[in-house]
């Protein structure tokens, strides 16, 4: 069975950052696609500069033309509060208890899951692949963030692909230091964020007058 693997964010607006980190994992775990998920309402962080449907339009747009690349609505089509806990335990009951479910997030955001709803109960739902980020290096010092990776850390990738979930892995990828934040400032203060993010997502920036566009 194919695992599944999924990116959640609230892509505010996704990026190339995003992209070719998705794109890269799909290669290297040699799965058929790596899916994105942006988030509905979000808990852990204040509210985005635009709807969750246009960050999910966005998003549609960003991997419109990658077979690679897919986009799950739900969080975004759910009334319910984007808790990744709900996320991991539908997906789970879709695809059954061998399929192999790959969480994956940046470092910047894995150093933040001690704050996440029932973090801890995350791994017996799916792995959790962290993708080193610039200018995040390393775990962070949250004690019991470093002693979960101590326990369920591996180096193995097999491991994530031979069984359905429990696992952490660490992995480096091409490293691109393009962040949403960085985008949305530089659209603010009139500059162009270019080459930062698919074209046709900038158009829609525009056209919808996004971020402070002027
Ligand atoms: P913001 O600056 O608004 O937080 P962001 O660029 O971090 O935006 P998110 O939507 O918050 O984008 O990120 C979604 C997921 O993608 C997170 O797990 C994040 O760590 C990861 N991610 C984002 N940008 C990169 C990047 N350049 N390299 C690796 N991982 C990334
Ligand atoms: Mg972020």
């Amino acid at each position: 069975m194919q695992p599944l693997v999924f990116m959640g964010g609230t892509f505010d607006p996704v990026h190339n950052g995003h992209l070719r980190t998705a794109l890269e994992l799909k290669q290297w775990l040699g799965v058929d696609q790596v899916c994105l998920i942006p988030s509905g309402a979000p808990v852990h962080r204040d509210a985005p500069g635009c709807t969750p449907r246009q960050r999910l339009d966005m998003v549609r747009l960003a991997v419109q033309d990658e077979s690679a690349l897919g986009v799950d609505p739900r969080e975004v089509e759910s009334t319910e509060p984007s808790y990744s806990l709900l996320t991991l335990q539908a997906l789970r009951r879709e695809r059954g208890e061998s399929c192999p479910i790959i969480m994956t997030m940046g470092m910047d955001a894995y150093r933040t899951l001690p704050s996440w709803h029932e973090w801890e109960s995350f791994l017996e739902y799916a792995h959790i692949l962290v993708l080193a980020r610039p200018g995040y290096e390393g775990s962070g010092t949250d004690e019991r963030l470093l002693r979960f990776t101590r326990e369920h850390q591996t180096s193995a990738v097999g491991e994530l692909l031979g069984q359905p979930a429990g696992k952490v892995h660490i992995q480096e990828l091409t490293p691109l230091g393009i962040s949403a934040t960085q985008i949305r400032r530089l659209i603010a203060q009139g500059q162009s964020p270019r080459y930062l993010l698919p074209e046709p997502v900038w158009h829609y920036i525009r056209q919808h007058k996004l971020y402070g566009y002027h």
